[in-house]
C-alpha cells in the first residue's frame, strides 16, 4: 500500500492499543512507526532530488526500486526495529506505561504494513535469511476499501488540535474537520469507531482474497 494508507493504520490502530495516554507525540509515532518500512524509498527519492522539489514531479529512481520493499519489509526488521523504536520512544520522554507495551505496539505497526504489502506486489518476507519474494494477492498500491476506511477514522476521531497547535484564526477546512469529530465522538468512543474500520478493512480484504 502507499505511505498514506500505512500512516493512517498506525494512528487506527494506536487508538484501539492499551495506551496510558494518546496525544500528539504517541499519535505522531504510531504514523512513523506504521510507514517507516518506506523510508527504504530514500535512495530513489533522493537520486531524483531536484527534479522531485517540483511539485508534482515525483519520480522514484528505477535504478533505486530493487531496494523497496527489501530488508525493511521482512519480518525480521519488523520484530529488530519494532522492540528498539517502541523502546527508544518510552526512554526519549514518554515514560508512561511500559517500555514492553510500546516495542508491542511498534512491532504490531510493522507487522500491519509487511501484511498490507504482502497484498500488493509482495516483499521480500525473510530477508535477510532468504531473498524469497512472498505475495498474497494483487490488490491495487492505493486501494480504496483500506484507505477509505483508514482516512475516515483518522479524520472521525483525531482532532486538529492533536497535530498542531493553531496561531491565529482557524481556516474553514480545519473548523469543519473540528465540528466533525467533535460530533462524532460526542456519540461514540475512539477506540469503537477505530476498532469499526480496522474490521471493515480486514473483512474487505478477506473477502478479495476468498474471491480472488
Ligand atoms: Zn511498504
Amino acid at each position: 500500500m502507499d505511505p498514506l494508507t500505512h500512516a493512517l493504520t498506525g494512528a487506527a490502530l494506536i487508538n484501539v492499543f492499551p495506551v496510558p495516554e494518546l496525544r500528539r507525540r504517541e499519535l505522531l509515532f504510531a504514523m512513523f512507526v506504521s510507514a517507516a518500512p518506506d523510508l527504504d524509498l530514500a535512495p530513489a527519492f533522493l537520486a531524483n532530488l531536484p527534479r522531485n522539489l517540483i511539485p508534482g514531479a515525483l519520480l522514484f529512481d528505477p535504478k533505486w526500486m530493487h531496494v523497496h520493499r527489501g530488508m525493511t519489509h521482512s519480518l525480521f526488521f519488523a520484530v529488530v526495529f519494532g522492540l528498539a523504536s517502541g523502546w527508544i520512544f518510552w526512554r526519549l520522554g514518554v515514560r508512561k506505561g511500559s517500555p514492553a507495551r510500546w516495542s508491542v505496539f511498534a512491532v504490531l505497526a510493522l507487522l500491519s504494513h509487511v501484511f498490507f504489502d504482502l497484498l500488493n506486489g509482495g516483499v521480500a518476507l525473510w530477508s535477510p535469511f532468504s531473498g524469497v519474494w512472498v505475495s498474497l494477492a494483487d490488490l491495487p498500491v492505493v486501494d480504496p476499501f483500506t484507505l477509505g476506511p483508514m482516512l475516515l477514522c483518522f479524520l472521525t476521531v483525531t482532532q486538529p488540535s492533536m497535530l498542531w497547535r493553531r496561531r491565529g484564526p482557524e481556516g474553514s477546512l480545519e473548523k469543519t474537520w473540528r465540528c466533525f469529530s467533535e460530533k462524532t465522538s460526542e456519540r461514540y468512543s475512539a477506540r469503537k469507531i477505530a476498532a469499526c474500520c480496522l474490521l471493515f478493512t480486514g473483512a474487505a480484504v478477506a473477502l478479495r482474497l476468498v474471491l480472488a
